[in-house]
C-alpha cells in the first residue's frame, strides 16, 4: 500500500537489531486518517470472508483492529498481557516470545469472548517471526473457533514470520512488507498480493 510505504520512507527510523521505530504514527503517537485507510485497505481484502470477530494483542495492534471492524461491523477482541491481566480465570492462554523485549509473555483470552462458532481476522501492526500471530492461532484452535485470515501493516519480510503464516495456508495480507533495511535504507517487495 503505497500510502503506508510512503509514511515509512518519510517518517519511520531504523533501529539497531531490526527494529521499525513507528512511534510517530502507528504505535505511540497515532495517524487517525492512516489507520482509517488500513483498516479501509484490510476491509477490502478480506470483505468476502463471513468475519465474525477481530483479534489482536493489545497494545499497538488494536487502533488498526478498530478501524477494519467498523468496516465488517463485528467486535474486537485484544489479547491481555500478564499473568495478572485481571480477567479472572475462564481464559485461553498461550506463552509468546517477543521479539522486541527479547522475552516471553503471556497472552490471555477470555473464554467468554471466543466462541466455536466465530470466524477470525488477525489483525497486528507488525509481523516479524510470527510469535504473536502464531500465539492467537493456538488459541484460536484450542478454541476451536475457525482463523480466516491474517491482517498486517508493516511485516518484515525478512524475518521469517510471513512465511511460516502462508505456508499454514492461512491467507495473509501485508499492507507494507519489507525485504531489507540496512543502513537506513528501507527496501520494499514490490509483490505483495494476499496469498
Ligand atoms: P512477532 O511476534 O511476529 O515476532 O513480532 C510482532 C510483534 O512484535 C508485534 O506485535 C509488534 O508489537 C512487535 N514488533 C516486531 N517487530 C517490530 C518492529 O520492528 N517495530 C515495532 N515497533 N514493533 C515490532
Amino acid at each position: 500500500m503505497k500510502l503506508l510505504e510512503q509514511r515509512i520512507q518519510s517518517d519511520a527510523v531504523v533501529l539497531d537489531g531490526d527494529i521499525l521505530k513507528v512511534d510517530m504514527f502507528l504505535n505511540h503517537q497515532i495517524d487517525v486518517t492512516l489507520i482509517k485507510e488500513l483498516g479501509k485497505e484490510l476491509y477490502t481484502s478480506f470483505s468476502a470472508y463471513p468475519i465474525t470477530k477481530i483479534l489482536t494483542v493489545e497494545s499497538s495492534g488494536i487502533p488498526i483492529a478498530c478501524a477494519a471492524a467498523e468496516l465488517f461491523n463485528v467486535p474486537v477482541v485484544f489479547a491481555k498481557k500478564g499473568q495478572h491481566s485481571n480477567i479472572g480465570s475462564n481464559v485461553f492462554s498461550t506463552q509468546v516470545f517477543s521479539f522486541t523485549k527479547g522475552k516471553s509473555y503471556q497472552i490471555n483470552i477470555s473464554k467468554d469472548y471466543l466462541l466455536s462458532s466465530d470466524n477470525i481476522l488477525i489483525i497486528d501492526d507488525f509481523l516479524a517471526n510470527g510469535e504473536a500471530v502464531l500465539g492467537l492461532k493456538r488459541i484460536i484452535d484450542e478454541a476451536r473457533a475457525n482463523l480466516l485470515g491474517v491482517g498486517i501493516a508493516i511485516e518484515k519480510g525478512f524475518q521469517g514470520g510471513g512465511e511460516k503464516i502462508r505456508k499454514l495456508g492461512v491467507p495473509l495480507l501485508s499492507l507494507a512488507v519489507i525485504e531489507s533495511m540496512s543502513d537506513g535504507n528501507i527496501v520494499f517487495r514490490l509483490n505483495n498480493c494476499k496469498e
